[in-house]
């Protein structure tokens, strides 16, 4: 062989620099993590920062050195906030310093857990153990790690589907239907369930949302009549999704008497455990997740309340046979060998929709050894101990208002200049003024960069809205929130002259 041009590869051409790079960007994130409570919980990208991001596609280098450098000064310094104490918006965890290692290690091993003989595959397969011990789920069971919560509950329910079907979905599609397809959850179940059942060709009707109680969990006798009625109407009802914590408040649907229901009834039980799966393992409230252990199917979301960096969900399945005839595809170039690179029985390309697959087991595998599953279970109970605080502090406070029974860890209130009883919302006059005004104190109080909670309508009420999945709040933390939301909201009741 002779060599006609000069070869190039991406690697640098001095190891030596890219070492400096690497030490100076762990310093920089030791830096941006270790003083991350003297930073406001938020605050927006300027425009001439934003400015930068409108650049041409570079076709010439600009070297490591100096990309970087843009990224400590247009992006680092702009974060969306969940890295803060004081963040508690829709529902995110905080990530951790040895979570972003495992990325970073990931990434450099950089193999592809579709499948294959290799060391990270063992890592999915021990983190998917420990995953099925955290839910209550059995060994035999199967499950896989995903992107997150909705891709958990896409493949819990595409299992569900092909099993329930009683035709062979692979091959026919949804034309091979003699009668249309129903799945059940609650007003309140998350909207990903919705994109799934209309992915999963079942339409966005196939989804029937039914009635809450009072405290927003599902009523199982409306859900019972609503089964008999798509019955006597020619539908087949298959599946019922339960919420381990809805998004909304924290509910969590009564998990046994749903598991009943699907037993009696002869439907795949789904629980939707995006939010509250994981608190099975905290001693103080594993309790109210009674249940989820006779389910069907599980979504898990790791990069919540387990506050391993996005993206990490899992599913798991009960019937390991059932998951993997539903994604099973093994064509002659992805035929499995006895030994070698290409061995293993089970790909995990078999058990989702995913060819390629990244490394994500190893930032999970990571965290869950550094700390113990103890640990995060006792984090768990400490910020359901401080929602239940929040909301003592709301009700003893004459300008606030709860809005909702706290769900595990969120809490929905509002400020009410007038005062107000606790009630559950499904009582009271809908108020624009208030509303409006709730609307402009949120905004506001991000702008303050002081809280980033978030916000929900509850039978027409503008809540704001507190989810503590956060292992770095303090209860002195909640006590600033509340100074600052009375102090907004007495600022603006003052101009908009509320009775
Ligand atoms: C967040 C959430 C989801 C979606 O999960 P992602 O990880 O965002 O994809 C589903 N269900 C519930 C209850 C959630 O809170």
């Amino acid at each position: 062989m002779n060599e006609t041009t000069k070869e190039e590869t991406l690697d640098p051409e001095d190891w030596e620099t890219m070492r400096a790079l690497g030490h100076r960007a762990i310093d920089d994130a030791v830096d941006f993590l270790a003083s991350v409570r003297e930073r406001p919980a938020w605050r927006a990208v300027p425009d001439e920062v934003a400015a930068h991001f409108q650049s041409p596609l570079p076709l010439e280098p600009e070297g490591a050195e100096r990309a970087y450098t843009e990224f400590t000064e247009t992006i680092l310094p702009y974060p969306m906030g969940n890295v803060h104490p004081r963040f508690w918006a829709w529902y995110m965890g905080n990530g951790t310093f040895t979570g972003a290692l495992g990325d970073f290690m990931a990434a450099i091993m950089n193999p592809n857990l579709g499948g294959g003989s290799h060391a990270a595959y063992k890592v999915e397969e021990q983190v998917l153990e420990w995953i099925k011990e955290i839910a209550g789920y059995p060994p035999e069971a199967s499950g896989l790690l995903v992107s997150g919560g909705s891709m958990a509950n896409l493949i819990g329910l595409a299992v569900a589907r092909n099993v329930e079907a009683g035709f062979d979905v692979r091959a026919e599609g949804l034309h091979g239907s003699p009668k249309p397809m129903v799945v059940y959850g609650s007003t309140e179940v998350h909207s990903c369930n919705q994109k799934a059942a209309e992915l999963l060709g079942l339409g966005g009707r196939g989804l029937r949302e039914v009635a809450v109680n009072r405290d927003f969990t599902i009523d199982v006798s409306r859900l019972e009549e609503a089964i008999a009625e798509d019955r006597a109407h020619g539908r087949q009802p298959i599946a019922v999704i339960g919420s381990a914590g809805t998004v909304n408040t924290g509910a969590v649907d009564d998990l046994n008497a749903l598991a009943d229901l699907c037993e009696r009834e002869g439907l795949w039980f789904h629980v939707d455990g995006a939010i509250g799966a994981v608190a099975r393992v905290a001693p103080q409230n594993g309790h109210l997740l009674a249940g989820i252990e006779r389910s069907d199917s599980v979504a898990l979301d790791l990069h919540k309340w387990l506050h391993v960096p996005f993206e990490a969900g899992a599913v798991l399945v009960r019937n390991a046979e059932a998951h993997r005839r539903t994604f099973s595809a093994i064509p002659e170039y992805l035929e499995h060998t006895a030994r070698g690179l290409a061995g293993g029985e089970n790909w995990f390309n078999e058990y989702g929709p995913q060819l390629s697959r990244g490394f994500r087991a190893l930032k999970v595998w990571l965290s869950f050894k550094e700390h113990g599953m103890r640990k995060f279970g006792r984090l768990i109970d400490q910020n359901i101990a401080q929602a239940q605080l929040l909301a003592r502090t709301v009700r003893d406070h004459a300008e606030l208002q709860m809005m909702a029974p706290v769900g595990l860890n969120i809490v929905c209130f509002r400020y009410c200049p007038s005062g107000g009883e606790e009630q559950d919302g499904a009582d009271i006059e809908i108020d624009e003024v208030l509303n409006q005004l709730n609307q402009e104190l949120l905004i506001r109080l991000h702008e303050s960069g002081v809280a980033a909670p978030s916000y929900t309508t509850l039978h027409g009420h503008y809540c704001l809205r507190a989810a503590l999945a956060n292992h770095r709040t303090r209860v002195e933390d909640l006590q600033i929130f509340i100074d600052e939301v009375v102090k907004i909201g007495r600022e603006l009741s003052a101009v908009t002259k509320h009775p």
